[in-house]
């Protein structure tokens, strides 16, 4: 069970080097950095913005609590003050950790494909909406009723892989106002700014990048070839003009594949053409183009999709190229979806700040986030506890539920607890 704990240990060590704003003799009679920040991280790890409450309530009667024995908190600071304390601070000291949870997590096997590769799906997405609370961070626009809407957004960045469901997410980039620019920051800059500062950290993992139609663009694809990246990007005709005309009266070549699964049939059917320019200039990147189109027994269309690759796409590849195209949706199922419904409060406010505070917020519930997912992946006991829940919210449930009453000694009691008592609904 070590893996949890010295993930979170990592963490404190991470949150006691935040920037603290506190001088004199305050800064060393108050709380530590390393409680505040592991104090709002518990928040997110555990899915419930009472945690700390309940904890409070333990260490009256108790003496002691949860933040201490899981999460090794000294003391446990007030919400406000973790609010206070963490306006401000950087949310890309954290980006290190999303790596450490990546090693944590073990072998990468599961998520290996294309001969040893790996997925990383970039996409956008949005966490907060106001019109009443702003920040110098937040973006803007227009509402048919011309009021004006304050949000954040942010470019997310995850490993996935065709065949399962897990995903392990990497740091973000924060679609916000950028110095010095006139227009409104957009997901094509946060996507070629990811790329720019995490390009070479995961470059050893051999990524081949994935996005939907928006990336599907020279600047993108130059960027992502720049750190020795490939792509398979979602290529829908209608936005790209020069791959349609190409496509146009030329010979496709095709590939069908037919099976048989519990009596019914389905057809699919690749197509492809190889080297054709990415737009209209004499410097366009050469791509490879496929689609894949699903047919069922009623020779009814149930499926289509094209994209564009710099990958070999021939009758060998085309199928795996196209599983892996399609695993891009796992970045919205998985990781926003599951952010937004699954105790994770994406959207939920706990609390905007005047700074940073807002995306400080996002970074730790993502890292919470990465965390369960390493502990899934190389901790027998976390699996043979959620397996015992029955399903994975269920074992959330628990983990709040239990952790509000009983002060556990450690993860592996926590775990064990969980496992043996045997939750599982009727
Ligand atoms: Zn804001």
């Amino acid at each position: 069970m070590s893996v949890v704990a010295d993930l979170i240990a990592e963490l404190g060590t991470v949150c006691a080097g935040l920037p603290d704003q506190r001088t004199g003799p305050r800064r060393d009679r108050d709380y530590a950095m390393a409680d505040i920040g592991l104090a709002a991280f518990s928040l997110f790890f555990m899915g419930s913005p009472s945690f700390l409450a309940h904890q409070r309530t333990l260490e009256r009667g108790q003496g002691r609590s949860n933040c201490q024995s899981l999460f090794g908190i000294s003391a446990i600071p007030s919400d406000n003050y973790i609010r206070l304390m963490l306006d401000g601070a950087s949310p890309a000291v954290f980006d290190p950790m999303f790596l450490r949870a990546i090693e944590q997590a073990g072998p990468l096997t599961r998520f290996r494909c294309l001969g040893g590769r790996v997925l990383i799906a970039l996409d956008g997405s949005e966490y907060f909406c106001s019109r009443k609370i702003r920040c110098p961070q937040c973006s803007t626009r227009r509402r048919a009723d011309g009021g004006v809407e304050c949000f954040h957004a942010f470019l997310g960045a995850s490993l996935v892989a065709p065949g399962h469901q897990k995903v392990l997410p990497l740091p973000a980039e924060f679609i916000a106002p950028q110095d010095g620019a006139e227009k409104q920051d957009c997901e094509r800059n946060a996507a070629r700014r990811w790329l720019a500062r995490h390009g070479e950290t995961v470059a050893h993992l051999r990524p081949v990048f994935l996005g939907d139609d928006l990336f599907a663009c020279q600047p993108i694809a130059a960027a992502i070839q720049q750190v020795d990246g490939n792509f398979i990007l979602t290529c829908k005709p209608s936005s790209h003009q020069t791959i349609t005309e190409y496509l146009h009266g030329a010979t496709l070549d095709e590939y069908r594949q037919t099976v048989r699964k519990r009596g019914k049939q389905t057809t699919t059917i690749y197509r492809w053409l190889r080297c054709v320019p990415l737009r209209a200039t004499a410097d366009a990147i050469m791509v490879n183009w496929f689609s894949i189109e699903i047919r069922n027994a009623k020779d009814k269309r149930t499926y289509y999709n094209s994209f564009v690759t710099d990958l070999d796409v021939t009758a060998d590849s085309v199928a795996e190229l196209a599983a892996c195209g399609r695993a891009r949706w796992k970045i919205e199922n998985e990781t926003f979806n599951v952010l937004k419904t699954n105790g994770y409060n994406l959207e939920h406010n706990f609390g905007h700040g005047k700074q940073t505070l807002a995306s400080v917020f996002l970074t730790l519930n993502l890292l919470a986030f990465a965390f369960h997912t390493a502990a899934y992946l190389a901790v027998l006991a976390w699996r043979d506890a959620v397996t015992a829940c029955g399903a994975t919210y269920r074992f959330f449930e628990n983990l709040r539920t239990i952790t509000a009453y009983v002060v556990f000694q450690d993860w592996t009691h926590l775990l064990r607890s969980i496992t043996q008592a045997d939750l599982r609904p009727p």
